[in-house]
């Protein structure tokens, strides 16, 4: 079984190491590591998925050419909300009463979008959420942001920052290389001057257009980032054709580790299940404990065992 095999870091060890430790919760987070990469080979089914991906807001304000999203748009897929504040606290007040370690704000949009974010965040740490975290493309890290979620308990923040000037600019269009760069500086310097080590910046970039000059983008990044990751480049088209190759022995570790709900609460097969092809249940109406032990999602971790996942649309159109 393959467990995160998309994403590397290309921080030296001493670095990841800090990283760690600064994050805090040792003991909580190593438990956590165990059972996310352990449960899947064993098919353990968890009380509780470990993490949820939280998607506070669908829209977003750039239009990235690789981003499954900006595909959907063109194929007439509407989607562009923000989640209600009462689904919100729905779901954080059960994840507080539960052995869930890690919430991500973010899953299709820009998370800044929605209005509430600060106070998201507040809420997630006021209820003892051991680590909230979002992705975000930045450019809306202003100084008043940046202000309000250092301290509003945010522990980490990871930037999807692809490449250098030109192909950041081709990419990430229309935000502006040196505007967002700018924007992570500052909130590194909110962090310093309020002397806290969180949130920590994990900076992200699609492989290829670092490739090569990996250790340039390292030093770009250095006194700003924390951890500076590479993403393999994927394919986010929603056309099965585009997928001829699968590796049908492949059994994801996905329904065993996490569970993501989408800004109107619509409960995805997974991450990846961007067109929410694979519905499994509704948080408006079902507790997330019920949604992670329902028949659907038994089905669905059966599928994956058999090896039958590729009788789902969504396994179908995911590069796994
Ligand atoms: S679409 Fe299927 S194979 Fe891809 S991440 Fe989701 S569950 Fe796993």
């Amino acid at each position: 079984m393959k467990i995160n095999h998309n994403f590397f870091s290309i921080s030296n060890k001493i670095d990841v190491v800090k990283y760690f430790c600064r994050q805090g919760n040792i003991l909580p987070h190593l438990m956590d590591r165990i059972r996310w990469h352990v449960y899947p080979r064993f098919y353990v089914v968890s009380k509780f998925p470990t993490h949820i991906d939280i998607e506070v807001s669908s829209a977003c304000n750039l239009r990235c050419p690789m981003c499954k999203s900006t595909e959907m748009r063109k194929t007439g897929i509407k989607f562009g909300k923000n989640m209600e504040w009462d689904l919100y606290r729905k779901i954080i007040d059960e994840c507080s009463k539960s052995s869930l370690y890690s919430i991500k704000l973010s899953w299709r949009g820009e998370p800044l979008i929605h209005p509430k974010i600060v106070d998201m965040v507040r809420y997630a740490k006021d209820k003892k959420i051991k680590d909230v975290a979002f992705l975000t493309n930045g450019s809306m890290l202003d100084r008043y942001m940046n202000l309000e979620l250092v301290n509003a308990g945010l522990d980490w923040v990871g930037v999807s920052f692809d490449g250098f000037k030109e192909d950041y600019e081709r990419i990430r269009f229309p935000a502006k290389f040196e505007h967002t760069m700018d924007n992570v500086k500052d909130l590194r310097k909110c962090r310093e001057y309020f002397n806290l080590k969180k949130p920590q910046i994990r900076i992200q970039s699609i492989q290829s257009v670092i490739e090569g000059r990996e250790k340039e983008f390292l030093r770009l990044w250095e006194g700003i980032a924390d951890k500076v990751y590479f993403i393999r480049d994927e394919k986010r088209t929603i056309d099965e054709k585009d997928y001829a190759y699968h590796d049908t022995s492949l059994v994801c570790p996905n329904p065993w580790q996490r569970l993501v709900v989408a800004s109107d609460g619509t409960i995805p097969q997974c991450i990846t299940d961007y067109t929410c092809g694979g519905v499994l249940g509704n948080a408006n109406t079902q507790t997330i404990s019920e949604i992670w032990h329902s028949t659907y999602f038994n089905i669905l971790r059966r599928q994956m065992k058999e090896g039958d996942r590729l009788k789902r649309k969504p396994c179908r159109i995911c590069e796994k």
